[in-house]
């Protein structure tokens, strides 16, 4: 596996699913083997796919509290694969209280899945259980936000768990980025909330920025990517432009 990324950040709706779907489109169409797992009991990635959860046979709440393997799903898109989300996923926090190894978890099972380039994981909008498996088994964090007026007083919070998390469970993890998505250029707030978070944090942010678009929330709507939906938007070719980024242009 080259790589394993994860898309965290305990303030709810700044884009974490609509990146990880995208970013994970954009390395399949770059022909990587790409896995997303989606690590929250919403599952709005696997949604967002157009999966139907009712017709899922295993997901990620079996790959957290059993052993048995997990087949990831189809989603209709060369080289993209998923293991869905489940609502049971919201219980496994409980069932795995009791468990000293309960954050590794994720990361042991992820050996199964090494024929994969690519793995992206999606957490929920919390620093429990769930987030911290993936901040466990993966190598790269991306911190999605948006440009708005408290955004740096919410990145402090996930800041400390990553480097909680560096320090005592996975040592390996690297704050590969922040990225910031749904900007509006117009907006001079947005700008200025760029320019502090680039001083605050020199050379973290990604010169990739996502900007809003509605065709964003259309693509949602379809079950689909918006790489896939509209390939030739702003929002698709600032993906492509991250995954460059990221793989410094391979
Ligand atoms: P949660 O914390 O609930 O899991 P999230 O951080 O995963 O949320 P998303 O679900 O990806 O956030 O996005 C929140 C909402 O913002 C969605 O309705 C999505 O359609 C919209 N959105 C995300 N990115 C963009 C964008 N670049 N342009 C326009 N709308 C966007
Ligand atoms: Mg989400």
């Amino acid at each position: 596996m080259k790589r394993i990324i994860v898309f965290a950040n305990q303030k709810g709706g700044v884009g974490k699913t609509t990146c990880v779907i995208n970013l994970a489109a954009s390395y399949a169409e770059r022909n990587r083997n790409t896995l997303i797992i989606d690590l929250d009991p919403q599952g709005n990635a696997t949604t967002g796919l157009g999966i139907d959860k009712r017709k899922l046979t295993s997901s990620s709440y079996e790959l957290l509290v059993s052993k048995e393997y997990v087949m990831p799903a189809e989603t209709g898109i060369d080289n993209l694969k998923i293991i869905c989300s489940h609502p049971d996923l919201a219980g496994a926090e409980i069932e795995l209280v009791e468990d000293s190894k309960r954050n590794l978890r994720l990361k042991e099972r992820l050996r199964d899945y090494s024929n994969f380039d690519v793995v992206i994981i999606d957490t929920p909008p919390s620093l429990g259980i769930l987030t911290l498996n993936g901040l466990c088994a993966a190598k790269d964090l991306i911190i999605a936000m948006q440009a708005e007026f408290y955004a740096l007083e919410g990145l402090s919070m996930i800041i400390n768990t990553y480097e909680r998390v560096r320090s005592r469970l996975n040592p390996e993890l690297n704050l590969l980025g922040i990225l910031v998505n749904m900007f509006m250029q117009r907006l001079v707030v947005s700008n200025e909330v760029l320019r502090d978070l680039k001083s605050h944090f020199k050379g973290k942010v990604f010169n990739t920025i996502i900007p809003r678009s509605i065709r964003v929330v259309e693509s949602q709507s379809f079950g689909k990517p918006i790489i896939i939906f509209d390939p030739k938007s702003s929002v698709s070719n600032a993906f492509r432009e991250l995954l460059r980024e990221i793989e410094k242009d391979v």
